[in-house]
């Protein structure tokens, strides 16, 4: 009898597990808060505007996505290299990130349909006569760089680039000011952003890496991913995606 218990609890327990896995968006709903992780040094897609409010491109896409389930958005602000790890213990439902779609990182969690396009770009002092025009120049060089994004992976992979890896952009970029790196490598409407912002710098060189943004949530989270995907659909379709464009890049 005893072991009949056992087992029952058991099997109950691991039906339980598995349908509360499955039943994210019911979970969502019932918490009345959509948690989306994400790193806000990357203008226009996640920065802190001067209302100290985490806003942009992503967080548009984000309250989209909570709009449809009746509920807010929560923004879970983490370093760029802390998102995954974050996303995998539970303590965000999704990362919308500027987070390019690589297959390494295809490995561990689940990518939506691509909702961006981008390149990488060198940004120097304006002040200066350095002007790269490719990652070779950079050889020699000491540049700026965020912990764990694709700028970081591609500048590595040049032997002879001293990288120095910062958590945060704006700590980047005043490593460039202050003359303690020759560069910064970063992805290209972040570049323009910050040039825009700070016209001591100067964005020197697209470098072309052909990426694609994406919506990360957990491995074989079906349900959530489905949820991601219609909901970009509908919003191309409604012209919304058409719109926040419009309003985060002139
Ligand atoms: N797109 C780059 C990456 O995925 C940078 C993203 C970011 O810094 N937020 O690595």
């Amino acid at each position: 009898m005893k072991k009949y218990l056992k087992t029952l609890i058991i099997l109950t327990l691991i039906v339980a597990a598995t349908f509360s896995f499955s039943q994210t968006l019911v979970q969502i709903k019932q918490r009345g808060k959509l948690l989306v992780g994400t790193e806000p040094t990357f203008p226009p897609f996640e920065f802190v505007d001067e209302s100290n409010q985490i806003v942009g491109f992503d967080l548009d896409i984000a309250n989209e996505l909570a709009k449809r389930l009746g509920v807010k958005v929560e923004v879970v602000s983490l370093p760029f290299d802390s998102l995954i790890p974050a996303l995998q213990q539970g303590k965000v439902d999704m990362v919308i990130a500027g987070m390019t779609i690589t297959e390494d990182r295809a490995k561990v969690v689940d990518f939506s349909k691509p909702y961006f396009e981008a390149n990488q770009a060198i940004v120097v002092r304006k002040d200066g006569n350095f002007r790269p025009q490719s990652l070779e120049e950079l050889i020699g060089k000491k540049i700026a760089v965020q912990l764990g994004t694709t700028g970081d992976l591609i500048a590595t992979d040049v032997k002879g680039i001293e990288v120095v890896r910062f958590q945060r952009f704006t700590d980047a970029f005043l490593e460039l000011q202050n003359g303690r790196v020759d560069a910064v490598v970063l992805d290209e409407a972040p570049a323009k952003a910050y040039v825009k912002k700070f016209p001591k710098f100067i964005l020197s060189k697209v470098v072309d890496t052909g990426e694609t943004y994406g919506v990360a949530v957990r491995k074989g989270n079906k349900e959530l991913l489905n949820f991601v995907n219609q909901t970009l659909d509908i919003m191309r379709a409604s012209g919304t995606y058409n719109k926040i464009i419009d309003k985060w890049f002139e």
